[in-house]
């Protein structure tokens, strides 16, 4: 016999919660993702009344639950404004599936969809980047994550800005928020999680401010709730996904949430404090403005203009 709903002790519990033993129905569920996002928006002061937000979407599970979400959330404030904005990383047998589901998934919620392309922004796609530089002759020692994450929070950038757009919001569930903490310690980089975090400092007039509203949501829960939504999302991985040292950090948290439930939420608030010690010891760094493309820029030549102009194309961004 299915257990009834800690929540609403009527209706049968779907998901059992393993960090907190909750067992709740499909509509206290939901409920209670809806509330979190709420939540967590209030809590970090990340959107007013009146914004213009581009939500960044790619297609997959996350950004697509959070686009339904928002858009539910929108319709009590008039003023507000959302537009969907999607970046075609140029990846064959694989980009184009998603962009179908973002144009259909944002018709049927009447929300404008943009999109660029790394071809028309940077005059490669990843797939052409990633042979002549990742496995053809000319080896830059990078992997296409690498290329793709520089380009595609470029392209993000530009786009929610030329827009008008107030906030740029992804949708970073709590797995990689704990994901990126790692990965900063993994490559040298700690003090890098200062700039991590659900809201990004706002540090110059070009840098749309990112805010992250599922970034105390895991993933198992994200997805759920795409599915009892019937949201419908891409589902077929990237095809350079086990490249990425990010691939290695989720399989290893994802096994020890297993053995150890809670375990995700107990790195999330360690990085959380890391984080606000080092805000309150180092002093943050002004952003300035890359001298070949004037994009804001911690170093005189921004990541992107590095990877473009110095390793291959000779043209700017
Ligand atoms: Fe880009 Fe890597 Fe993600 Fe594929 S897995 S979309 S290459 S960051
Ligand atoms: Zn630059």
């Amino acid at each position: 016999m299915p257990s009834s709903c800690t929540l609403c002790k009527r209706r049968d519990a779907i998901y059992t919660r393993p960090y907190s033993g909750e067992k709740i129905c499909s509509r206290c569920f939901c409920n209670s993702i809806e509330k979190k996002v709420k939540h967590t928006i209030a809590k970090h002061k990340m959107l007013r009344y009146d914004d213009k937000i581009a939500v960044g979407v790619s297609g997959g599970k996350d950004s697509m639950a959070l686009l339904h979400i928002l858009s539910k959330l929108e319709a009590a404030f008039p003023k507000a404004e959302i537009i969907a904005i999607t970046v075609d990383e140029g990846i064959s047998q694989y980009r184009e599936e998603a962009l179908e589901i973002v144009e259909e998934g944002c018709r049927r919620l009447q929300i404008e969809s943009i999109s660029v392309s790394f071809k028309e922004m940077f005059g490669l796609s990843l797939d052409e980047l990633a042979t002549r530089f990742v496995y053809g002759e000319s080896k830059s020692g990078l992997t296409p994550c690498s290329y793709c994450g520089v380009l595609r929070r470029r392209a993000l950038n530009n786009l929610a800005r030329e827009h008008g757009a107030k906030k740029l919001v992804t949708a970073h569930n709590l797995d990689d928020e704990v994901q990126t903490a790692l990965l900063n310690f993994f490559h040298g980089d700690p003090l890098r999680m200062a700039r991590a975090g659900p809201v990004s400092p706002h540090s110059h007039p070009s840098f749309v401010q990112r805010v992250k509203p599922f970034s105390e949501v895991l993933e198992r829960e994200t997805t759920l709730y795409a599915y009892l939504k019937r949201i419908e999302f891409q589902s077929k991985p990237c095809p350079y996904a086990s490249t990425a040292l990010r691939t290695d950090i989720r399989t290893m948290l994802n096994r020890m949430e297993e053995k150890h439930a809670g375990l995700k939420y107990t790195v999330y608030r360690s990085a959380e404090t890391v984080s606000s010690i080092i805000k309150s010891t180092v002093k943050s760094q002004d952003l300035k403005e890359c001298l070949r493309c004037q994009e804001p820029s911690a170093n005189e030549i921004c990541q992107a203009c590095k990877i473009i102009q110095d390793q291959c194309l000779g043209s700017g961004s």
